[in-house]
């Protein structure tokens, strides 16, 4: 059994509020949500973090930015058109960014005024 919390709920072994989901990717919400839509979009295979991802499958990178799309579209912070109201898509890689979880995820924050610069 993998120690990955995100791994574990891939497999079903952990519950997640699913919101979308492909062959590929999952997305569910953050449990300690940071903005009205705060949800979480992971690759279903193992990687630590977006560069690590980019160098191993980029493809795969470029569909957890598409799911992450969808969601944002999905929540009404995005049109197929245009970015209105408008969404921020955040991966945090490495203990300076303040990564916690080490399976890449991309976190969909909107229903707010985002500020400029992060803390
Ligand atoms: O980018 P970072 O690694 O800090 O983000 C991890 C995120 O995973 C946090 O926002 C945390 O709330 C979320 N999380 C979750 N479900 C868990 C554990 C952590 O949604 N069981």
């Amino acid at each position: 059994m993998t120690d990955c919390l995100f791994c574990r709920m891939v497999a079903g072994e952990i519950p997640a509020d699913v919101v979308h989901e492909t062959e590929r990717t999952l997305a569910f919400r953050d449990i300690n949500p940071q903005a009205p839509t705060h949800v979480l979009v992971i690759p279903k295979d193992h990687h630590a973090t977006a560069g690590l991802l980019v160098g191993a499958d980029p493809q795969l990178l470029a569909e957890v930015v598409a799911a992450a799309h969808a969601v944002a579209v999905a929540e009404g912070l995005a049109t197929a058109e245009a970015p209105e109201p408008g969404y921020r898509l955040v991966f945090n890689s490495g203990p300076a960014a303040g990564q916690t979880v080490h399976h890449v995820h991309g976190h969909v924050l909107g229903g707010r005024d985002l500020g400029w610069p992060p803390g």
